[in-house]
């Protein structure tokens, strides 16, 4: 189990503290920049780091649920397309996908990134809703919405293996 003294949140990284105290429910608290996750005296070295990933991971799930959820929308109103289902995912390799359906998947780590590249890749599974493919004409509508696409583009390819920390 690697360490696991920051966290990537919103395009920065925060120090993730552990705090071993007797209650049975696991907490976290974010004060003073600081991820504060309680974690349950029993549990000790390995184990509580494993512990507090693993409840790292559901809180930042629920709340890439609220914020992607309402930036999807928003977008699909400004491209003008409309989407089914929305699903926050833990996934391995893609940061999100699109189906025929209009299903759309976003991987949760994607809240952990800067706020542009994460809205690049809703404004990208958006755009597929116009063009299933990569043609030239599904780049020039994402270009339409994300002038500067290809700098969050980079960011991911350069920066995207930093938000596998959970
Ligand atoms: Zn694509």
């Amino acid at each position: 189990m690697k360490k696991l003294d920051n966290i990537m949140y919103r395009g920065q990284a925060y120090e993730v503290k552990l705090i071993s105290y007797p209650g049975k429910t696991n907490q976290i608290i974010f004060r003073d920049n600081k991820f504060n996750v309680y974690i349950n005296n029993k549990l000790q070295g390995g184990r509580a780091t494993q512990e507090a990933a693993q409840h790292l991971k559901s809180w930042m799930t629920e709340r890439a649920e609220e914020v992607i959820k309402k930036r999807t929308h928003e977008y699909s109103n400004l491209i003008d397309v409309s989407y089914n289902t929305i699903r926050i995912k833990d996934t391995k390799t893609r940061w999100g996908s699109c189906s025929s359906k209009g299903n759309l998947n976003f991987n949760f780590r994607i809240l952990m990134a800067p706020e542009q590249v994460m809205d690049y890749i809703i404004v990208h599974e958006l755009c597929h809703l116009k063009h299933m493919n990569h043609s030239k004409e599904f780049w020039n509508t994402v270009a339409q919405y994300m002038p500067q696409y290809e700098k969050q583009k980079e960011w991911l390819k350069v920066n995207g293996m930093k938000l596998y920390t959970i």
